[in-house]
């Protein structure tokens, strides 16, 4: 008999767009197993082709037929360190469960019969965080360190790349320019999505581990790459991420009360503006909310714009609007869809031409414009082309431009022996991640690529292999 696939359960759109407690519930053991149970064990598993870093899956999922549930979190940590963090927030529909072999060649991303990989990671990942199973190999203190690393931000690259060289041995010391911790898994991406508890276990098992974590230290402004070194650093990785956020570049996008996302969700993220006056940090929410743009930060700030109207009993109405139609929208599919059920309201093949203010300078309207879609462009995507005479207003209170985010050159521009390319991305070795600069390795955003944290993840596993090979040879009698 064909078995259903086993739903997820999620809390009622009505109720969660009010607060930002975490959206999807989980599985059950019942559900793990039944959804485990649904997996055809492949001969040839296509999924783990589709998975960046290349978890065996098809292993993990049997062990959780058998119940082996602490096996199943050891066989992901092989290749992921966050299995938790990666169960919430992999785009799973274009990578391992597009590659599903219950997904119709073809299909522009997973069908609805292809395994929840994700969802059973998630469970694994949880399973094994509630039985503390995490065994520190190097505890501080119990052995003498003969290798030191330096680590530069906080992020999925940076945790990835502290765990695996702490695992090995090496005293590591992770530098970190805001106040707290975990990069874009803190400051961008919203606890409904990513509950802070579990990144916060994340970070003190790497602390119980003997990691040490320095914030609000800049490296390129408070000390620079030489000066690690010259403190008897070994080998520094930069995990510096892609915090520069990209604007459209038209008339009137500097009036008041338009944002760019990066700023928006730090501010309701990092600094709790939703918490305001509690919390320190305001953030300006109106009626009309429009964000443009149709990534994860475009729907993580809309979806953040209305439950802070909600929660301030303001009329919900936040848009997204997107030059291109959905089936080209970058975001994850789920993200999508619990945008919908919560009332975010979806303006495509249309973009802004104009932000027009009032006669204090605060934004008020949108001048905007209808598009088509024409041939594929060099990323693939149909092309957006404006519709001539399709102009038409919106009203705006606020504004939030989420379009793309550009390498951080705070760092670079200081160290002119580290190369990158016309992106300002730091180019590396692919083998080994080392950048232009000996013993300098680095991974995640900073260098390029999809942009997930899979990837920053994988980038930073690589580089850690790179370093205890390149620490631990130079100890070899040669
Ligand atoms: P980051 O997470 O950006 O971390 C870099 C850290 O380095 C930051 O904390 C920064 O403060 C610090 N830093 C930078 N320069 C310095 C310096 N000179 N000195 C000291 N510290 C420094 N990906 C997914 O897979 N799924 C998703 O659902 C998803 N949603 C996203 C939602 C949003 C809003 C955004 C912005 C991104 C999202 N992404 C998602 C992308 C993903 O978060 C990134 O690809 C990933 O975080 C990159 O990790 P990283 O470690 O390279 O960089
Ligand atoms: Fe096969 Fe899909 Fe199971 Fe992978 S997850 S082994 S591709 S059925």
């Amino acid at each position: 008999m064909k078995k259903e696939p086993v739903k997820i359960k999620e809390r009622q759109a009505k109720v969660r767009a009010k607060d930002f407690d975490e959206v999807v519930l989980g599985y059950s053991e019942k559900e793990a197993l039944d959804e485990a149970a649904r997996c055809l064990q492949c001969k040839n598993p296509l999924c783990i082709s589709g998975c960046p870093v290349g978890i065996d899956i098809k292993t993990f999922i049997y062990k959780i037929t058998q119940k082996d549930y602490i096996g199943a979190y050891k066989t992901i940590q092989e290749k992921n360190n966050f299995p938790s963090i990666c169960g919430r927030v992999c785009p799973a529909e274009y990578q391992c469960r597009k590659a599903c072999v219950l997904t119709r060649e073809g299909e522009p991303y997973a069908s609805q019969l292809a395994i929840s990989i994700h969802f059973l990671e998630r469970f694994a990942g949880d399973f094994g965080m509630k039985s503390n199973t995490i065994k520190p190999s190097h505890v501080s203190g119990s052995m003498p360190y003969v290798k030191k690393v330096a680590v530069v931000g906080s992020g999925p690259a940076g945790l990835s790349c502290a765990g695996e060289l702490a695992r090995s041995g090496i005293k590591v010391v992770v530098f970190e320019g805001l106040h707290k911790l975990g990069g874009v898994l803190r400051y961008g991406i919203p606890p409904f999505r990513l509950p802070r508890d579990i990144l916060d276990y994340e970070i003190d098992s790497l602390k119980k581990m003997g990691v040490e974590f320095v914030t609000n230290l800049i490296v390129g402004k408070n000390k620079d790459i030489d000066e690690l070194f010259k403190e008897g650093f070994n080998a520094v990785f930069l995990g510096l991420g892609a915090g520069i956020p990209s604007f459209l570049g038209i008339k009137g996008e500097n009036l008041c009360n338009i944002y760019s996302a990066n700023e928006f969700l730090t501010r309701v993220n990092l600094m709790s503006a939703y918490k305001f006056p509690e919390a320190h940090t305001p953030v300006n929410i109106g009626k009309n909310i429009i964000v443009v743009g149709g990534g994860n930060t475009a729907m993580d700030a809309a979806r953040c714009a209305l439950r802070l109207q909600k929660i301030n009993n303001i009329a919900a109405e936040a848009t997204i609007m997107y030059r291109r139609s959905e089936v080209e929208m970058p975001a994850r599919r789920l993200e999508i869809e619990h945008a919908k059920e919560e009332g975010v309201k979806f303006k495509l093949l249309a973009k802004p031409l104009e932000f027009i203010g009032d006669e204090k300078g605060f934004v008020k309207k949108m001048r905007c414009i209808q598009c088509k879609l024409g041939e594929p462009d060099a990323s693939g995507r149909r092309k957006p082309t404006e519709i001539p005479g399709s102009e038409f207003e919106m009203s705006c209170a606020i504004a939030i431009i989420a379009i793309g985010l550009n390498a951080n050159e705070l760092l670079t521009k200081v160290t002119p022996a580290l190369k990158t390319d016309k992106h300002g991305d730091v180019i590396v070795n692919p083998e080994t991640m080392e950048t232009s600069l000996k013993n300098v390795f680095a991974g995640g955003d900073i260098v390029g690529g999809e942009g997930t944290v899979i990837e920053a993840m994988g980038m930073a596993k690589k580089a850690a292999k790179a370093i205890v090979e390149r620490l631990f040879d130079s100890l070899t009698p040669h």
